[in-house]
């Protein structure tokens, strides 16, 4: 009855999931048909003069901007959606804030964002690095988009409450969240940037939760947000409820 009653909800979620996709989806797909249609005519009247060119590469411009679009929701679809099990192995939470900084150095560097980098000793978790790399480089990458150029981003690691968690811990100097938006973040798809796709938080719930973990934020408007992710460790996997198979 148990499991029946998750499948539910589960197929609930996925019917609004489903709904919320086709919406975003179809939005930038409008916009691509509308303009390959005006460029289609617009080059089917002859060689176009210069003005015209002008136009023709603004509305290309577009269309390949709401491709981009089309691409990144999908892209990000397919981390949320992933149901291949994940692989637990013996993971090391430093090596996977290095990895992830790696792979954003370049737009932090670009940002001139201030990285303080204080990672702890930690016992190993049972974890999927790749997936693990990806929840960082979300939260990351949300706290570069936050505070746009030259803010401060202090990421920690260390074992709290009595050694139940490994966290990892992102604090930024962004504007913070707005409390109303706090039970939101979560949500697919919801976002208040204009180009944003609003699945980055969504995806690492999804992954936080594969590995038995919690995640907390906490933000202060004007003041800046820090979210935690916490993983238990591996010897308590078990225990604190992850799936170690
Ligand atoms: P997206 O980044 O595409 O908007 P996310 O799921 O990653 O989608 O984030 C959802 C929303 O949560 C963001 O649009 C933003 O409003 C808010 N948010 C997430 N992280 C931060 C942060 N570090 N500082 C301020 N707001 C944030
Ligand atoms: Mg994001």
């Amino acid at each position: 009855a148990q499991d029946q009653l998750v499948r539910t909800e589960k197929l609930t979620s996925l019917g609004k999931l489903s709904a919320s996709i086709a919406h975003e989806i179809n939005n930038p797909l409008a916009g691509i048909l509308t303009f390959a249609k005006l460029i289609v005519r617009t080059l089917d009247q002859g060689t176009p003069d210069e003005a015209t060119r002008k136009v023709l590469v603004k509305n290309l411009l577009l269309v390949q901007r709401e491709t981009e679009r089309c691409s990144a929701i999908v892209r990000n679809l397919l981390d949320f959606a992933r149901e291949r099990p994940i692989t637990l192995k013996d993971t090391d939470v430093n090596a996977v804030v290095d990895e992830g900084l790696q792979l954003l150095s370049n737009q932090i560097h670009i940002q001139n964002v201030t990285l303080e980098k204080r990672l702890g000793t930690v016992p190993p978790v049972l974890g999927d690095f790749g997936q693990l790399r990806q929840a960082c480089v979300n939260v990351v990458m949300n706290a570069c988009e936050a505070m746009g150029r030259g803010g401060r981003l202090s990421i920690e690691t260390g074992l709290v409450e009595d050694g139940r968690w490994v966290e990892l811990a992102f604090t930024d100097t962004g504007p913070g969240i707005p409390p109303d938006h706090l039970s939101k973040i979560f949500d697919p798809f919801f976002t208040t940037k204009e180009r944003g796709t609003g699945l980055g938080l969504s995806v690492v719930y999804g992954i936080v939760e594969r590995h038995g973990g919690r995640i907390e934020i906490q933000s202060e408007p004007g003041k800046g947000t820090r979210v935690a992710i916490r993983i238990p460790p591996k010897s308590d996997a078990r225990a604190a409820g992850g799936k170690a198979q």
